[in-house]
This record gives C-alpha cells, structure tokens and sequence, in this order.
C-alpha cells in the first residue's frame, strides 16, 4: 500500500518500515565443530564466515590471543564466548 507525506507543499511517496522486519534473530545453538587449525572437536556456534561445520577450539584460540587482534578474529571465527572459546 502507498503511503503519501505533504512536505513544504509536495506530495511525496514514502515507504513505511516494518520494525518486526529487524528483530534480532535468536542465537544458534551450541554444536559441535570441527576446528579449523588443528582439526580437534569444540564446541561453538556456527559464524557465518567460517565453512560449514567448523569452528575454532580454546587451544588454538589461546595460542592465536597472543599474536591477534579481537577484530581479525571476529571476521574469520566469530565472536568469543559466543561462536568460539565458548565457557560451559
Ligand atoms: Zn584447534
């Protein structure tokens, strides 16, 4: 359905946003994964970015802290606590 708004004397088509659109999704649940270092079994949440069935163990995660940066890491593993070196 279109929708109109009157500015300064000008009919002007508008789209109305639908806010149920932007929910946050609810969090994937905790599986199990394959790391992709080192090959061992973790637990963790599937990241978008990294291949299906992978993730990232606390082994390789504690060696990786040492020389990394959180934000290089959010881009290939996801976030920590969350989808990787998650504390049971
Ligand atoms: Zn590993």
């Amino acid at each position: 359905m279109k929708e109109y708004m009157i500015i300064q004397g000008l009919k002007i088509e508008v789209e109305r946003i639908h806010y149920e659109a932007v929910k946050p999704m609810p969090p994937r649940p905790i599986v199990t994964l394959v790391c992709c270092c080192c090959g061992n079994l973790t637990e963790g949440r599937q990241w978008w970015n990294r291949d299906t069935g992978f993730g990232h163990c606390n082994a390789c995660t504690e060696r990786y802290d040492k020389d990394t940066k959180d934000g290089e890491k959010n881009d290939c593993f996801g976030f920590k606590g969350e989808h990787y070196y998650i504390k049971s």
